[in-house]
């Protein structure tokens, strides 16, 4: 049977912490779905549409990822594409508090069918989280050294 993980998350934008985790999961897996979330109670920077082709672009020579987007609980989309692994990175003691108990809570939904696999964060990575990115770019910093060329090619920021 195939081995599929799901790497949900907002990517509001990718950075390189998230494709660090990506790149390190490729030989753990068959198939990686980056799946969007959509959260209408969440402000965005990217649209999805921006968000998607971020990721798109990025995975273009990766041939066992796939990129998608999904509203609702994200193990219900995880079981709809029939995977059996949540792929998610740890940063640091905060990280694991709060993956800890969506880890779970998302396992006893399931009646234990998910695991949710952990990866920590490469040295020098750690650092690196969508939210100080879109800092940077709101106050006019260079955020260039902290995401896939995908982004940097963007004009589009809000
Ligand atoms: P969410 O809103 O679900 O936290 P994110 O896009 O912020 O979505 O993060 C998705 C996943 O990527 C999370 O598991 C997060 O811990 C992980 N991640 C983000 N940045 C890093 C990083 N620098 N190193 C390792 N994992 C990271």
């Amino acid at each position: 049977m195939e081995r599929i993980a799901v790497f949900p998350g907002s990517f509001d934008p990718i950075t390189l912490g998230h494709l660090d985790i990506i790149e390190r999961a490729l030989p753990l897996f068959d198939k990686i779905i980056v799946a969007i979330g959509q959260n209408a109670q969440k402000n965005y920077m990217f649209t999805m549409q921006q968000r998607r082709q971020f990721l798109e672009e990025t995975f273009d020579d990766f041939d066992s990822v796939e990129i998608d987007t999904y509203e609702g609980l994200t193990v219900d989309y995880v079981m709809a594409k029939g995977a059996k692994f949540i792929l998610r990175g740890l940063r640091n003691p905060a990280d694991f508090e709060f993956e800890k108990a969506i880890a779970h809570t998302n396992r006893a939904m399931t009646n234990k069918e998910i695991e949710t696999v952990f990866l920590l964060t490469s040295s020098g990575k750690s650092f690196i989280s969508s939210s100080i990115v879109r800092d940077v770019i709101r106050n006019g910093g260079d955020y260039t050294i902290l995401v896939p060329n995908a982004v940097k090619a963007s004009e589009e920021q809000k």
